[in-house]
Formats: structure tokens, sequence, C-alpha cells
């Protein structure tokens, strides 16, 4: 098995595990039950973890909310801006290729009164900042766009946005789940309001995240989502996921370690296998010509359908360009709305690379796509070269 699906989904690091275990069994007390052994040594643990998010982005560790994962971060920045702020305000920008996470959130606060404007995108899923600024009216309080896309890894002009947004005293909330551990994300430098990121993303466990809420100089107040327990200040009840946590904590950490020589390493894998598979006739990487994630290759193979290919490599995992997350067949709405006809956003593959990918992986990879992709053309009937 060639697992080439990173964006959906990364195996845990053996390292983070290992950090992990012990909140299981030995220390397994409740963090806000600080009166005892227990307690403090899972207090403890959930200080150091936010203390390692805080560092990967260069936060402040207050500026950290745990949460259940990306998309529960997403619905608190975005629903507890618009609770707090809709006397001021009932007007978010946001963009059409966005993660669902995003998209549904805010088709649910449409339906309670708010006006979205969604941006679009060119050929390569790059937003115009004109047709960012053009949205903004007195009425818009937020600007919710991703840092990099989970489909094509497209990044976004993360720090120009959040300038535009600070000149206009907008918030500026970024969906950051793709782009963090596989490139360098500074909320320092970005100078973003809040930041959206996932445990499962960056070889840490699923069930957690994080949302960085920006503390310094204008103090964003949010409604919180869960009420009860008055963990997180507040922010966020429940009592703390504390081998989550710190799963969460040192897969940071890791990722802080690994940064420069893990993305060097699979920028090099990607373009090998980019290059391979665009040696096939008839095949285009969507977003080709973008500044883009170091491990995404999202590419056509045209007039075989995706579907098809991924049963003929039952071995292989990738994703393929339907809407994945409802199991339906319907092409992806990001490259539609990147214009690709149905057939070639049918033909799409996206492959994801990650930190436990080898060179011989991808020899492999090519050697049997080459084979199939071969195989199914020549049973196709539209297929003549
Ligand atoms: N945003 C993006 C860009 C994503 O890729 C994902 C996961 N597919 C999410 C949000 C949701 O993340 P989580 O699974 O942690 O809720």
């Amino acid at each position: 098995q060639i697992y080439l699906d990173n964006n959906a989904t990364t195996a845990v690091d053996p390292q983070v595990l290992e950090e992990m275990l012990p909140y299981f069994t030995t220390h397994y007390g409740n963090a806000s039950s600080t009166n005892h052994v227990f307690g403090k040594k899972a207090s403890a643990a959930v200080v150091r973890a936010r203390e390692r998010v805080a560092d990967l982005l260069e936060a402040k560790e207050e500026e950290i909310v745990f949460t259940s994962g990306a998309t529960e971060s997403i619905n608190m920045a975005i629903k507890g801006v618009f609770e707090r702020y809709q006397s001021i305000g009932n007007h978010i920008i946001s963009c059409v290729s966005e993660h669902k996470s995003v998209l549904d959130v805010l088709r649910a606060l449409e339906k309670k009164g708010a006006k979205v404007t969604y941006l679009s995108v060119d050929k390569d899923g790059n937003i115009d900042l004109n047709e960012l600024e053009e949205a903004i009216t007195d009425e818009t309080v937020l600007i919710s766009l991703m840092f990099a896309n989970n489909e094509t890894g497209v990044i976004h002009p993360v720090k120009e946005i959040a300038e535009i947004a600070r000149d206009k005293n907008i918030l500026f909330f970024c969906d950051a789940t793709q782009a963090i551990g596989k490139i360098p994300v500074s909320v320092k430098e970005i100078g973003v309001d809040m930041m959206a990121l996932s445990g499962h993303k960056i070889y840490g466990p699923k069930g957690v995240g994080a949302l960085y809420v920006r503390k310094k100089s204008r103090k964003i107040q949010l409604e919180p989502l869960v009420h009860g327990g008055g963990q997180e200040k507040g922010m966020r009840g429940g009592t703390y996921n504390v081998p989550g946590i710190v799963g969460l904590g040192a897969a940071c950490e890791r990722c802080k370690e690994l940064l420069k020589k893990d993305g060097k390493r699979i920028a090099k894998l990607r373009s090998y296998l980019e290059s391979a598979l665009l040696n096939i006739d008839e095949t285009f990487v969507n977003s080709g010509d973008a500044k883009r994630l170091p491990n995404v290759s999202n590419i056509v193979i045209r007039f075989i359908k995706a579907e098809q290919l991924m049963a003929n490599l039952k071995n292989v995992a990738m994703s393929s360009g339907s809407a994945c997350a409802t199991g339906s067949l319907d092409p992806s709405h990001v490259l539609m709305a990147m214009g690709l006809d149905k057939e070639d956003a049918h033909s799409s593959l996206r492959f994801s690379l990650g930190r436990f990918n080898t060179e011989a992986e991808i020899d492999l990879l090519i050697d049997m796509l080459n084979q199939k992709v071969t195989k199914l053309r020549g049973e196709s009937p539209v297929w003549e070269l």
C-alpha cells in the first residue's frame, strides 16, 4: 500500500504517539482538577502543549484555544465574530474555493441574516485582491480566506489580505489547516486575526485542533460556541482532551523541527512525480502556474475517469476530483470554480505527499500509473492517438 492522501489525513508520527500514551494511562487526571497531583500533571501538559503550538505559529500562549479540530475552530471563528459583531455589520467576504467546513458555516449564517460575498478564482485558483477590495462595504465585519487549498495546494496572498483587512478595520480569519507544517506560517509575520489548524493534518491525532485568536493591539471578542465548565477562559467548555492536546503540541514541535528538511525532500519527490505524469499524453496540472504547497499534485489525466483509475490502483491511496466528503460523484467545486469542464474535473487526481513517503514508492507509483493509463485508454472508445 502506498499512501498519497496526506491532505486528507496523516499518520500519527511515532514520536508524537509516544508522548501521548502516558496521558491515557498514568497521567489521566483532569487538567482542571489542580488540587491534586493527577490534575497538576495533566494541567502542566496542557500548558506545555499550548507553548509548543504557539511557538510553531509565532503566537503567544494565551492566543491559542484548543478545539476538537479545524472544523470546530472555523465554526468558532466565523460564528463567533458574526454573533458578536452583527450590530456593527452583517457582511462577510469569503471565496468559492474554500473548504466545505467554511462554506457550510457561511450558508448557515446566511439563513440567520448574514450577507456573504464569495470571491471568484481564476483558472489557476488565485483570487484577485482588487475584487476583494471592491467587495468591502461599510457592513463588512469579516474576511474568511484559507491559507492553502486542500485540493490544489494553491497559496493565497495572506499577508496582503491581512493588510487590506487591517486598513479597513475588518477582521481576517484564515483557515490554515493545510498550510501549517508544510510551509512556514507565522501569525506575527502575516498579521492575521484568527487562524484555524488541525492535529490530524500535521502527524498528530484526530479530534484535536486549535484556533489562534490575536490578543495584541485590537482584542477580538468572540461569542463562544461551546458553553460550560469555563475551560479555555470560557471560550470553549468541556474537559480537556489531554492526550490529544499533548499530541497536537508534540506534532507542532516536530513540524517546526522538520519543516525545512521535510519540505525540501517532499517538494523534490512531488516534482519527480509530476514530471513523470506530465510525460503521459493529454495530462496537465491543475493550478500548475500558481504558487502551491510543496506536497500536492492535482493532475488531469484526460480520457480516463479518476474513479476508474483508482479502482485499478487499489494499493494506492489518493483522491479524485469528486466531492469526497459526501461520497458523492459531483465534480469538485474547487475545480469547477477554476473553470475546468466536468470531464476534466472527473479526470483529476490529487496526490498529496507526506513525511513518510519514499522515492521507491513514487517510482512504483509511476510504473503502475503508466501501465494502467495505457491499459484503460486502450479500452476507451474515445481515446485515439
Ligand atoms: N479546512 C481545510 C482546508 C481542510 O483541508 C480540512 C480537512 N479536510 C478542514 C478544514 C477540516 O479539518 P478537521 O478535519 O480538523 O475538522
